[in-house]
């Protein structure tokens, strides 16, 4: 198998300095999708040096925000005209469902419109009153300058595309490092912007580990941004690494979401339906690898029963198998460590108490093909409690943990019993509960009676240990900026502080 070009230094593509390689495994069979160029940190420099003539010496950052908005929009175009390839890919890369894949590039070609508009209908800066007419004060938003951007497996091109819609709208330069298992869509997504007419410099790739690429990235005194998204252990090596040339930092990172429900949201049949159908989808959408899954069931006492025995029968009928198959519902874990960690976290619950209700192993081999992937079959834990390791922990995984409540406080205190803070859902017939429990839930995004929509006008992100500043909405395009105050005095004359 020939060897991929994925690095692009300067609008060229290449393989690594080194020479270095890597395989690219397909977790539904383990089998060798594709070999790319395992970057170092020399393509690392080489990079970074190209972003910042680019910034600092080419046109991007003083293009007029209508043309840089029309890029945008041909990159959204563009990635619609190769819908079918990219999903395909991201389904290859990451196990998920094709069909999942065709959402992610449906959802990420709205980001490139969205950030588009964003600036087009941008006044130009906000006249301050300085309390005096002879003073003219305005503040401006500017490019930050050089971004790297560090992203995860799970997500890939969507995670790429939250980072580089707004920075290209910014009018910043860019080296993005995807994710080692699964950087395909991210180098495709790459093309599409050099294609689109973005200027050589602008869009850089590096793909590569995360110790040698992404640490250089974080530490690198010529980028002025890192945007990570990832786990929390490497996020806080990546802030560690930022802090020692004070660049700006965002991170988004991990979650252990609750997802609350009433007994009220079960009182038709109907709405029992609706709230079980959530939770599945809540808890096991691409396996459960997903930063805001909703891992944590939590659930009044008087339906506990009923609506565990149900989640549990339709757990058990997920149709597992390689996610480019028609009638599969769920891919494979994306590698052996994933799973591992996923065996692990359960049999630690069943040390602790938890009792299995439906999965709590891999498929047998005649209920799964191919045999070789990495499959894990969706896992409902009932009899969990706040202090087990499998609730307190993300496991990213097809695992989603039971705990009972019989007051609306009790509800509140265990969803914001967590370090993370990304996200939360409450069901209740109620509205007016509904939303008292969702003004006291303390994470980033709240659903109502529903789980995991998200929109690119509104912001995304973690409160706690979830992460630093926020993707999507207004504030993610200002995450890519800087803010300048102008002022201007129309009447010069002596200040006469010194008499001198
Ligand atoms: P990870 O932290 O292992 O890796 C993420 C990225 O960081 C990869 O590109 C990796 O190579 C790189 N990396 C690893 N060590 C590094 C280091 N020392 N310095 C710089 N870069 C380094 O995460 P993952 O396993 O790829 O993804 C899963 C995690 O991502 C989960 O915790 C999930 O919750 C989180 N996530 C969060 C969001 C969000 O929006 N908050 C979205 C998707 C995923």
């Amino acid at each position: 198998m020939s060897v991929r070009e994925t690095i692009s230094v300067g609008g060229q593509w290449r393989a690594a300095a080194a020479g270095g390689t890597r395989a690219i495994l397909d977790p539904a069979d383990a089998w060798t999708l594709a070999v790319v160029a395992e970057g170092d940190a020399e393509d690392t420099d080489a990079a970074v040096a190209a972003a910042r003539r680019a910034f600092d010496e080419g046109p991007w950052p003083r293009t007029a925000t209508a043309e840089r908005a029309a890029v945008l929009r041909r990159i959204a175009d563009l990635l619609q005209r190769d819908r079918e390839e990219i999903a395909e890919w991201e389904s290859r890369d990451t196990g998920k469902t094709l069909e999942e894949g065709r959402v992610d590039v449906d959802d990420v070609t709205s980001a490139f419109r969205y950030f588009a508009d964003l600036v087009m209908n941008e006044s130009g800066g906000r006249v301050v009153d300085a309390g005096d007419p002879e003073v003219h004060s305005i503040v401006v938003h500017e490019s930050v300058g050089v971004c790297a951007m560090i992203t995860p497996w799970n997500y890939p091109l969507l995670q790429a595309s939250w980072k580089v819609a707004p920075a290209l709208a910014a009018g910043d330069t860019f080296v993005i490092k995807p994710s080692e298992l699964t950087p395909m869509s991210t180098v495709h997504l790459v093309k599409l912007a050099h294609e689109a007419g973005v200027p050589a410099g602008v869009a850089n790739i590096v793909t590569g580990a995360g110790a040698t690429v992404g640490a250089r990235l974080s530490e690198h005194p010529d980028v002025d941004l890192v945007s990570f998204t990832g786990g929390l252990v490497s996020g806080t090596k990546v802030a560690q690494a930022a802090a020692a040339s004070v660049k700006k930092v965002a991170l988004e990172l991990g979650g252990k979401n609750p997802n609350v429900v009433f007994a009220d949201a079960c009182a038709t049949e109907e709405g029992f339906d609706t709230a079980v159908d959530q939770a599945l989808n809540a808890a096991f959408i691409h396996s459960g690898q997903v930063c805001s899954a909703g891992a944590r069931l939590i659930v009044e006492e008087p339906v506990r029963e009923r609506f565990v025995a149900e989640l549990a029968r339709r757990a058990g009928r997920i149709r597992l198998g390689r996610g480019t198959e028609d009638g599969v519902e769920c891919g494979p874990l994306v590698s052996q460590q994933q799973l591992e960690k996923t065996e692990a976290y359960v049999a630690s619950a069943r040390a602790e108490g938890a009792v299995v209700r439906a999965g709590g192993a891999r498929p047998e081999p005649s209920e799964v093909r191919p045999e070789s992937g990495y499959f894990y079959s969706p896992t409902v834990l009932d009899d969990c409690h706040r202090g087990m390791k499998v609730v307190r922990e993300e496991t990213f995984g097809p695992i989603v943990t039971v705990e009972g409540f019989t007051t609306e406080d009790e509800a509140v205190s265990l969803a914001n019993d967590t370090e993370y803070g990304l996200a939360g859902a409450v069901f209740s017939g109620d509205t007016a509960r509904a939303r008292r429990v969702a003004a006291r839930l303390r994470h980033g995004t709240i659903w109502i009676n529903d789980f995991h929509p998200y929109l690119p006008q509104a912001e995304w992100g973690g409160f706690g240990k979830s992460g630093v500043g926020r993707e999507l909405g207004p504030s993610g395009l200002d995450e890519y900026r800087e803010t300048k105050h102008v002022y201007e005095n129309l009447r010069p004359s002596p200040v006469r502080w010194f008499a001198g």
